[in-house]
């Protein structure tokens, strides 16, 4: 089985968020269930750099008015396509804003170019391969398999979108049709119109053979209007096709028994050695040494998707119960300053790394009581799969993946031995509170902590299983 997986971004090589987790982590996965995965990457600096030695597998004089080629090799063990089309990808920024942080203007033809050539690959264009499944991610990709519908091809491989965040959906102006390659009656609604402009995602779910999202109850959320944000009518129509399966995580990783980031390595039988961990974690952070105090901690984009406005508000529910804070995230300005502020008003009791830090991410799994995961809405999150497997209790707000993936420490729950974090619902101040006074008293059981923390770390967090769901879905497509 071959399959060609179209996305913007894949770990190690080139990261904003967990899409690049997934694109990344699945074909090593997938190769354990017999399924081989090229990936196809627009060919940004840090791509053409990991690059070894390449073969130029497919040229044009004109994708998006101006040469490119495909290149086919191997970087971070991927099996790797790249899109090599330095008028759309040669740029200082990230894959989606320049320096500025502003979008670049030309996105809709830069990602329509990646689906372009994606659908190209799709039918033949690198000499002797040929997929049997397209697999492509989030709206970036998501025009693949309308090329392939107004393409016509008479052979074509399935199709399969996943979507990773539905709130990212590619809508652009409708003058953009010609710009992009596709005919004038691909503008309807059962084409590429959406809302009066051309929706790239939308698009993706029109014409893609199957839909999946990275979690089962995300899949049921976004068929209504409430997380479907404009698409649940045509995902509604689609239902039969919709599916969810969950993320993993990469366990080499993110494996703290031999994780060379932390200063005390430790597996479940020496939960311990997290004093270590947690005691650097305060150092790094200029928080006071407290042994005792619950150290609670955020990794995030600082977004309201992700809840960190509510941070300010809880956070005396934080101090009250002689916690502390500890803040790893970039994102909305007005958060920024907000935990800012909060670290100033607050010394010794919240620290705060505002930007990215994938080292200080490792340290903060190893070290911190409990991560806070309040997010409004969360496709399936991973920052609380790494939790529960470095014992990090994880305190979630109940949507999405995150109720998927962790079991509230109800007292039925911790009679029968299964809970691993807590949850709550609705994402709002007041119940994000009262989650973390629950949380202390649970922290202040010592046993029942230490409970919560190894059957955190027994949970299946790997990519195993989703592989193989992914495995059976790329099967049943091609009989
Ligand atoms: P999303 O993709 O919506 O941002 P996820 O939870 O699915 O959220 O994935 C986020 C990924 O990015 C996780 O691997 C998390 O550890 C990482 N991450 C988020 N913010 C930071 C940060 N400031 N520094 C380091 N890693 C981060």
């Amino acid at each position: 089985m071959q399959v060609l997986s179209v996305a913007s971004e894949a770990y190690p090589l080139i990261k904003t968020g967990g899409l690049a987790d997934v694109v990344g982590a699945l074909p090593g996965a997938l190769a354990a269930e017999g399924v081989a995965v090229r990936v196809m990457l627009p060919g940004y600096p840090a791509v053409m750099a990991a690059l070894g030695p390449a073969e130029t597998v497919w040229a044009t004089q004109n994708l998006a008015g101006a040469p490119a080629q495909i290149l086919s090799g191997h970087a971070r063990g991927l099996d790797l396509l790249v899109l090599d089309a330095p008028h759309l990808f040669a740029r200082v920024g990230n894959p989606y804003s320049g320096p500025d942080g502003r979008d670049w203007a030309d996105n809709a033809v830069r990602f329509a170019a990646l689906a372009r050539a994606g659908a190209y690959v799709a039918q033949g264009a690198v000499s002797g391969w040929r997929p049997d499944v397209v697999h492509v991610h989030d709206w970036q990709a998501a025009l693949l398999p309308a090329y392939l519908h107004y393409d016509g091809a008479q052979q074509r491989p399935s199709t399969v979108i996943t979507v990773h965040n539905l709130a990212f959906q590619g809508q652009f102006a409708a003058g953009l049709l010609p710009a992009i390659g596709l005919p004038p009656w691909s503008f309807s609604l059962d084409g590429v119109e959406y809302y009066g402009d051309v929706g790239f995602l939308k698009a993706g779910l029109r014409f893609a053979d199957r839909i999946t999202t990275v979690s089962p109850t995300y899949a049921s959320e976004i068929c209504q209007p409430d997380a479907g944000m404009g698409l649940d009518g045509l995902l509604r129509e689609r239902a039969a096709v919709v599916s969810g399966i969950l993320n993993g995580i990469d366990e080499t990783v993110w494996d703290p028994a031999s994780d060379h980031l932390l200063a005390a390595p430790y597996d479940a039988a020496h939960l311990a050695a997290r004093a270590g961990n947690r005691a650097a974690l305060q150092a790094h952070l200029g928080l006071a040494p407290d042994p005792d105090a619950p150290l609670f901690a955020v990794i995030s984009r600082l977004t309201w998707q992700k809840g960190m406005d509510l941070l300010p508000e809880v956070l005396p529910a934080i101090l009250e119960s002689g916690g502390q804070l500890a803040v790893l995230g970039a994102g909305d300005p007005p958060i920024e300053a907000a935990v800012r502020f909060a670290v100033a008003n607050h010394p010794g009791r919240v620290g705060c790394l505002i930007g990215y830090n994938e080292g200080l991410a490792h340290v903060i799994q190893a070290g911190a009581d409990a991560l806070l995961v309040p997010s409004r809405f969360e496709p399936c999150g991973l920052t609380q799969l790494c939790a529960l497997r470095y014992g990090c209790v994880p305190v979630v707000a109940r949507t999405g993946g995150l109720a998927d993936t962790v079991i509230d420490a109800s007292p039925m729950a911790l009679s029968a031995g299964v809970a691993t974090g807590v949850q709550f619902a609705p994402a709002t101040a007041d119940m994000l509170a009262a989650a973390i006074r629950r949380t202390v008293r649970l922290y202040r059981h010592r046993d029942a902590w230490q409970t919560l923390q190894r059957n955190g770390m027994a949970a299946d967090v790997s990519w195993r299983d989703p592989a193989r769901q992914y495995a059976a879905l790329f099967r049943e497509l091609t009989g």
